[in-house]
C-alpha cells in the first residue's frame, strides 16, 4: 500500500525544514552519497537507523574493501580514495607494501565519515527509521520517519534510497526482484573479533600448518569444507568433539585489522541457511541470536585449537547482521551476468567493475566467477565492465535513485557489484545526480545530464 502526501491517516508531524536531497540510510553507499551531494552546495539530510554512518562497512564490521583491480589499477577512485587516505592518516587504514591498501578499521571509518559529511555541510539524523515514502503522482514528496520524536514527515525535492533493502522504493511501489531462481538469498553473517590474540604465535602456527603469512600485523587464514584448507583436520576434530557444528565449517575466515594490534576479525559465522532474508524482521532477529550462539562456539574453537588464541576474548560483535542481498529494484536497466562476462560498456557508465561474481550460497560454499573457465572477455586481467546510471533509476518514480546493493541487477550480477568500493562509486554518482536533479529539474532524475555527471565524476577523480 502507498501513502498519499495529502492523506494524513498516520499522525505524522511535518517538519518545517525542507532539503534538496534526503538520503535514506547512511551506509556504505548512502554516507558517500550524502557527502557527494553536500559538496555540490545542496541542502542534504542523511537519515540513518543506527547511531553512526557507514552501514555494513562499519556497523556490520565488514572489512576489508574488496579489491576491484584491472590491469593493475584500482577501478574505484574519487571518494573511496579519500576515505582510504583519511583512514591511513588516523592509523586506521592499511599501508601495505604489496599495494593492498583496502584494509581498514571499521570503528575508524565511522569518524572519517562523520568528518567528511559535516565538512561538506551535510546534516544527519541518527536513530531514525524511514517508514515509508509519501507520494504525490509519480514523485515522492516526503519520507515518513520514526524516532524519539514520534512519526514525522521530512520533505525534499529528490531522494536517495540507500537502505540496502530498497525500503523507500518498496514503499513507492517500484517493481522488485529478490533472491535467486528459488527466491533464496545469499547467506547472512554476524561478524565479530577476538582480542587478546598473540598474533606472532598465531602467525608461526599458521605458517607451519601451510597458510604462510607476510607478517604478524597482516594475518589472513581460512577454512571451507572440501577446499583443501590446512585447518580442515582441526575443524573435523572440533565437530567430532561437539565444539563446533558441521555448518560452522561452511565458511570460516579471519584476518587482522589496521590500528587494532592483538585482534583478529572474522568474516563469519554464517547464519543458519533457513534464515536468509534480511528484509524479514523475524528472520533478522533470529539471525542475531543464531549468530551469537555460533560466535560462542567459534571462540571456544579458536581458544582450544589455534595457538596464539588461548587467552583470546570477544572484542566486538557487529551491531548489525551482515546482509549480502535482499530486495533489488527493477530499474531503467538491469545489469546481468552476461554484461559482466562480455565486459559491456555503457554510454551512461558511472562505475567500472572487475570484482568477480561471488555468491555465498545458502546451498553451501562460496561460488566465484573466476573459478569458471572460459574465453569470455571478462577473464582477461585488464578487463572490466561498467555499471550504467540507469541501474540506479528505479521504474515508476520521478525523483528517486537507488545506489548500493539494491541497485537494479540480477542475483548473479548483484553478487559482483555489491562490494564496498562499487557502493562508494554508485553513491558518489547518485549524490551528485540527486543534487543536480533537485537544483535544475524539480528532482527528476531522468533529466540529469549524464555526460556532465560523468565529467564531474572524472573531475573528482573517478575512472568513468
Ligand atoms: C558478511 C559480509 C561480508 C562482506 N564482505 C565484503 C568484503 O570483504 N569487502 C567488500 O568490499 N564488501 C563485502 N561485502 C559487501 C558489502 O559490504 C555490502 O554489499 C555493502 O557494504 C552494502 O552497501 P549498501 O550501502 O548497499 O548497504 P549498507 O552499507 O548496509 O547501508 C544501508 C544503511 O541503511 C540503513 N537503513 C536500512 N534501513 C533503513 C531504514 N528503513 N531507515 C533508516 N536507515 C536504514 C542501515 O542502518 C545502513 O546504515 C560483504 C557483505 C557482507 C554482508
Amino acid at each position: 500500500m502507498t501513502l498519499s502526501f495529502d492523506t494524513p491517516y498516520l499522525p505524522y508531524r511535518t517538519v518545517e525544514q525542507e532539503w534538496d536531497v534526503i538520503v535514506a540510510g547512511g551506509g556504505t553507499a548512502g554516507a558517500v552519497a550524502g557527502i557527494a551531494a553536500a559538496r555540490t552546495g545542496a541542502r542534504v539530510l542523511v537519515v540513518e537507523a543506527q547511531g553512526s554512518l557507514g552501514g555494513t562497512g562499519t556497523n556490520a564490521w565488514v572489512t576489508p574493501l574488496m579489491r576491484n583491480v584491472s590491469g593493475g589499477v584500482n577501478l574505484n577512485r574519487g571518494l573511496t580514495e579519500e576515505l582510504k587516505a583519511r583512514l591511513r592518516g588516523r592509523g586506521d587504514g592499511a599501508v601495505d607494501p604489496g599495494g593492498n591498501d583496502n584494509w581498514f578499521n571499521p570503528e575508524g571509518l565511522k569518524f572519517v565519515l562523520d568528518d567528511l559529511l559535516v565538512e561538506a555541510g551535510g546534516e544527519v539524523l541518527f536513530h531514525t527509521h524511514v517508514v515509508d515514502p509519501l507520494l504525490e503522482g509519480g514523485a515522492i514528496r516526503a519520507l515518513a520517519v520514526h524516532n524519539k520524536g514520534g512519526l514525522q514527515a521530512l520533505r525534499a525535492t529528490c531522494f536517495i534510497d540507500a537502505t540496502g533493502d530498497a525500503d523507500v522504493a518498496q514503499g513507492a511501489g517500484v517493481p522488485m526482484s529478490a533472491g535467486d531462481e528459488e527466491g533464496l538469498h545469499q547467506a547472512m553473517s554476524l561478524r565479530f573479533t577476538l582480542a587478546g590474540v598473540d598474533t606472532a604465535k598465531l602467525r608461526d602456527f599458521l605458517a607451519a600448518s601451510g597458510q604462510g603469512q607476510a607478517s604478524a600485523e597482516f594475518l589472513h587464514f581460512w577454512m571451507v569444507w572440501g577446499r583443501q584448507s590446512t585447518l580442515e583436520p582441526l575443524f573435523r576434530e572440533a565437530v567430532a568433539r561437539g565444539v563446533l557444528l558441521e555448518r560452522d565449517g561452511d565458511y570460516f575466515q579471519g584476518f587482522s585489522v589496521p590500528g587494532r594490534p592483538g585482534e583478529v576479525s572474522f568474516n563469519c559465522p554464517r547464519i543458519r541457511p533457513e534464515l536468509n532474508d534480511g528484509a524479514d524482521p523475524w528472520q533478522l532477529s533470529a539471525a542475531q541470536l543464531d549468530g551469537r550462539q555460533a560466535i560462542t562456539r567459534l571462540t571456544a574453537f579458536c581458544r582450544t585449537y589455534l595457538p596464539g588464541c588461548e587467552a583470546a576474548f570477544i572484542g566486538v560483535v557487529a551491531p548489525m547482521v551482515g546482509i549480502r542481498e535482499t530486495r533489488r529494484v527493477q530499474g531503467e536497466y538491469t545489469l546481468s551476468v552476461e554484461d559482466i562476462l562480455d565486459c559491456t560498456k555503457f554510454e551512461d557508465s558511472i562505475c567500472r567493475n572487475h570484482y568477480p561474481v561471488d555468491i555465498h550460497s545458502v546451498k553451501g560454499g562460496a561460488r566465484l566467477l573466476h573459478e569458471r573457465d572460459g574465453a569470455a572477455p571478462y577473464f582477461a586481467l585488464d578487463a572490466w565492465h561498467e555499471i550504467p546510471y540507469r541501474c540506479l533509476v528505479p521504474q515508476g518514480v520521478d525523483n528517486l535513485l537507488v545506489p548500493g546493493r539494491a541497485a537494479s541487477s540480477t542475483f548473479e550480477a548483484q553478487s559482483s557489484i555489491r562490494v564496498q568500493q562499487n557502493c562508494h562509486s554508485m553513491g558518489e554518482a547518485a549524490g551528485i545526480a540527486a543534487a543536480w536533479a533537485a537544483r535544475n529539474h524539480g528532482g527528476q532524475v531522468r533529466l540529469v545530464d549524464v555526460p556532465a555527471l560523468q565529467a564531474e565524476l572524472r573531475r573528482r577523480g573517478a575512472l568513468v
